[in-house]
């Protein structure tokens, strides 16, 4: 790619109209965050030089932790590196020899290696099924218990039933880990995430979230109780062991959070190209997956003729990015069309003429 990201990029000096990004909001190129993070850098330096605990935590980390805890609802919240770590971090430092971790097998990658390198015992139930794991639960020795699950699953679109895997929480006296990457400023009211889209707020909720999807900028962070966070402060190695990020990016996190909380008329106009794509994609031979959110995965099945469908894609000046085994299960090879509020309905009529062309 030879061009920021956007609906409209620049790969091998060809531009395309992309439907692949996480930028659901389009704040990863937006003149505010430049600004922010250049007055950010001009202030506090490029690189933050040291851990956390080390003497790299600085003031806008901290400014940032605490309007994260504020915006996620929560007492208290700790920055980490990414996403990846946020939850090999968590996972790892609550959990370990003599307990269990119930895991949805859909999961994002980073959970399914954090709940294998905390040791704890891992139990995994089918998608969404939550008669069984309660079975799994009901079956469970002793020990500390946590439930993991994607709020917005990353190759599917689909919302957890997070009400009711926190009344099992409540019902078997277990934590409950929720992933927002991908409900972070896209769900909820003004963006809060999945936690709001359901009303829901508990103090077994361990909220974790991305900040280089629709927040546009890098990172992660994870809001809980104070002696949640205090515990990962200390014990998180992925915390610990790894130099903070530059303090400039919080200054532009900052930022983001202004503009994800003003975002209602961005978030109405991506809800409304959802609509356009899902009633313009009704009696193609491919057929959407059940979804609400912003991620709108085509079905194919078959892993050659989900590559040709995007080289045909990529012929016609579209770029949309085809999901394979192991990342997807077996026979289940997608088109992972993602849209943004960047996204124009003129766009979006570009890839349905695109679509409707090729499956004839
Ligand atoms: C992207 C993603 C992550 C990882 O976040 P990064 O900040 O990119 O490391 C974790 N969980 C889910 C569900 C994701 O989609």
């Amino acid at each position: 790619m030879h061009s920021p990201q956007s609906p409209h990029i620049v790969v091998d000096a060809k531009p395309y109209l992309s439907f692949c990004s996480n930028d659901y909001l389009g704040l990863a190129n937006h003149p505010q965050l430049i600004a922010a993070l250049q007055q950010g850098a001009a202030q506090w330096g490029a690189g933050a030089g040291a851990a956390h605990l080390l003497g790299g935590h600085s003031g806008p980390h901290h400014a940032l932790e605490q309007q994260l805890a504020a915006f996620a609802g929560k007492p208290a919240a700790l920055l980490f590196s990414t996403g990846y770590m946020a939850n090999l971090g968590v996972v790892q430092a609550l959990t370990g020899k003599g307990d269990t971790v119930f895991a949805d097998k859909l999961n994002h990658a980073s959970l399914n290696d954090a709940m294998l390198l905390s040791r704890a015992t891992v139990r995994r139930y089918r998608h969404g099924d939550l008669v069984q794991l309660a079975q799994l639960l009901a079956e469970h020795g002793g020990g500390r218990k946590l439930i993991i699950s994607d709020a917005v699953f990353s190759m599917d679109g689909d919302i957890a039933a997070l009400p009711a895997l926190l009344a099992l929480c409540e019902q078997y006296d277990a934590w409950l880990l929720v992933d927002d990457a991908h409900g972070f400023g896209v769900l909820g009211e003004r963006g809060h995430g999945t936690l709001s889209h359901f009303g829901l707020a508990s103090p077994r909720i361990i909220y974790m979230a991305t900040l280089g999807k629709a927040a546009g900028v890098f990172g992660a962070f994870v809001a809980a109780e104070q002696v949640v966070v205090d515990t990962l402060l200390n014990h998180a190695r992925s915390y610990v062991y790894t130099t903070a990020t530059p303090p400039a990016l919080s200054v532009a996190l900052m930022q983001s959070l202004q503009l994800i909380a003003q975002g209602d008329s961005q978030r109405a106009h991506l809800y409304q190209l959802i609509a356009q794509l899902r009633e313009g994609m009704a009696g193609l031979s491919w057929s959407l997956m059940p979804s609400d959110t912003a991620i709108q995965p085509l079905l194919i099945g078959d892993n050659r003729q989900v590559l040709a469908l995007s080289e045909g894609l990529r012929e016609r000046g579209l770029w949309v990015a085809a999901v394979r085994p192991p990342t997807v299960p077996q026979g289940t090879a997608r088109l992972r069309i993602t849209l943004s509020a960047a996204h124009t309905e003129g766009d979006v009529e570009r890839l349905l003429e695109a679509l409707h062309e090729l499956a004839r």
